[in-house]
């Protein structure tokens, strides 16, 4: 393909301000980034700076008061009606009446595929977050960590080019975490999908991503992009958590976080 590559999502110059009994909050002022196709990014900042506020409104579920979203050259609206990402969030969120199986063919259903194509996407899905053997159980025999995993298979089902993904590992203790951030940076290099990912856990965003954007609160400014370059997904194994270069990005976030000595950080480097 040539000419410009269009980007995943392109925000430009978004401002959200609520309006509250107690006046108007700016949840989000002047927020730009750009996400490249199958680019890995992080929204990190401490809580209430808006990152959940700009994943919203990427996904089209809040409105911006100033400013443009696009979602691979179209509108978020547009977007959202192509179902061109998929969602995961905190809770699960999984029907309790359903089986695995059943929940993760729920979008594929709505959108009326076919019941074989549909049997055979789920099976692979199942094999993606390694649940092949609780296809037929239902969500409240799953331990929290195979729920989430039960929702990433749902988010995936149509194979997006993008995820938007809000603490999705938030409610899971640390081990079930760090297994999971794994394997999402497997299934990130097997389908090429574009992320945005909110979090507030400095390893996990610097694991996890190409760049991390660095967020401040009242009001919520993006205030640093960190680039992180710790190697293709690919290598990116369970003993990178040990390496010099990942402490190094670590530091470098929470000193942007904590606004000190960035300048002397950026784009830490290993391979
Ligand atoms: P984060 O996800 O970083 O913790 P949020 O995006 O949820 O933060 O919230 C950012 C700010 O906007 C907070 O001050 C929050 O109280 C406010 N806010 C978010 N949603 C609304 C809303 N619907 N109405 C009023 N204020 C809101
Ligand atoms: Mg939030």
């Amino acid at each position: 393909m040539s000419g410009p590559v269009e980007p995943a999502v392109e925000v430009r110059d978004v401002h959200r301000v609520f309006s509250t009994n107690r006046g108007a909050v700016t949840a989000l002022e002047a927020a730009s980034l750009s996400v490249a196709p199958g680019e890995f990014v992080s929204l990190i900042g401490p809580s209430g700076c808006g990152k959940s506020t700009l994943l919203r409104l990427i996904a089209d579920l809040d409105e911006p008061t100033s400013g443009t979203i696009s979602v691979f050259g179209r509108t978020a609206r547009q977007a959202r009606k192509e179902q061109a990402y998929g969602i995961a969030f905190q809770q699960a969120g999984l029907l309790p009446w359903r089986s695995v199986r059943a929940n993760i063919e729920l979008p594929l259903q709505l959108h009326g595929a076919a019941a074989p194509a549909r049997g055979r996407r789920v099976d692979e899905l199942l094999d993606m977050v390694g649940l092949a053997e609780f296809a037929d159980s239902f969500p409240d025999q799953l331990s929290g960590g195979m729920q989430q995993r039960v929702a990433i298979a749902r988010s995936l089902a149509e194979s997006p080019r993008l995820l938007l993904m809000d603490e999705p590992f938030g409610a899971l203790d640390e081990m079930t975490r760090e297994r999971m951030q794994n394997e999402l940076v497997r299934i990130c290099a097997d389908t090429g999908a574009a992320v945005v990912f909110v979090t507030h856990s400095i390893p996990e965003a610097v694991f996890l991503s190409d760049r991390v954007f660095v967020m401040s609160a009242r009001p919520g400014r993006i205030k640093d992009v960190l680039p992180i370059r710790l190697g293709a997904a690919e290598e990116r194994g369970e003993n990178l958590r040990e390496e010099t270069a990942f402490y190094a990005a670590i530091t470098a976030v929470r000193e942007s976080l904590h606004g000190t000595g960035v300048a002397t950080l950026r784009g830490v480097e290993t391979r």
